[in-house]
């Protein structure tokens, strides 16, 4: 079976730069995982003791703390600067952008919707920047049963379907007198998404690695599942099951934005390890 990586795989800009900071601040804790991909968060502990905490009362006074690619909230910001004057800010750029971004349209009257999973972190801590109660929504049709403002912003989570996105556009846009469509997509998804849809097309079997609570890495595998039937998400090689690769000629690989490259190597040599 031959195996095909995707042109645009993996690790991003934001996690390659979280990853970086954090193996620079040893003894450290970060708030919530610094990324989406639970064996990457291992080794940071083992090799750096960068360790997980979830509550910010348990923050010793000046403790090193790092926050995590996906944002806090402005008020879990605020606590934590009465704790610690030692902060690494890892939030990653691209989503620094939506959160400013809300808070200068609420701020100028517009009712804020955001294309994005409500219960994600990252669409937390967009949130707490409305100064107006925001709409979040992950799919059209939850916006049919919304009363749509005169102005209207609308930004999306980073890792979200672009296609979707554009039909949000398509549908809110004759209903208001104003509405800003606000491209907060970060690039690595755009470029990993439209790789792996290619591949997908020309593959007869797919696997994507990477966190299975990962936003983007969930929209690789639903992307590719709608061109490539056998999909596979995968978190490690000793998933993979020899029985899903009988029969086929070509496998196609893509991995989410928190993947580090050392798991795709493993899954790719077990998976030319299959006749
Ligand atoms: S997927 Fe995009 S938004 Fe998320 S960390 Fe990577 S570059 Fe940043």
């Amino acid at each position: 079976m031959e195996v095909k990586l995707a042109k645009n795989y993996g690790f991003c800009f934001g996690v390659r730069r979280a990853i970086k900071l954090a193996e620079s601040k040893p003894n450290s804790i970060t708030l919530g995982p610094l990324i989406h991909n639970a064996k990457e968060i291992e080794r940071l502990k083992e090799n750096f003791n960068v360790v997980v905490n979830e509550n910010i009362q348990e923050v010793k006074p000046n403790q090193e703390v790092i926050i995590r690619t996906h944002g806090i909230t402005k008020n879990d910001l605020e606590e934590l600067k009465k704790k610690t004057n030692n902060i690494t800010d890892a939030t990653c750029p691209f989503v620094t952008k939506p959160q400013e971004i809300c808070e200068r349209m609420s701020k100028e009257g517009y009712q804020i919707i955001i294309f994005g999973d409500v219960k994600h972190p990252e669409v937390k801590g967009v949130m707490s920047y409305c100064q107006n109660e925001p709409v979040v929504i992950d799919k059209l049709e939850a916006l049919k049963d919304i009363k749509i403002s005169d102005k209207v912003a609308l930004i999306s989570q980073t890792t979200k379907n672009v296609e979707i996105f554009l039909k949000i556009a398509d549908f809110l846009i004759p209903q208001c007198s104003e509405c800003r469509v606000f491209n907060t997509i970060c690039n690595a998804t755009f470029d990993n998404q439209d790789s792996a849809r290619s591949l997908a097309k020309e593959v007869d079997v797919m696997v994507i690695v990477g966190g299975k609570n990962s936003a983007n890495t969930k929209q690789l595998y639903n992307i590719s599942k709608e061109f490539c039937q056998d999909c596979y998400l995968i978190e490690e090689a000793q998933e993979l099951q020899e029985t899903w690769f009988i029969g086929k000629q070509i496998c196609g690989v893509s991995a989410g934005a928190s993947t580090p490259n050392w798991i795709i190597d493993k899954v790719v040599e077990r998976l030319k390890s299959f006749k």
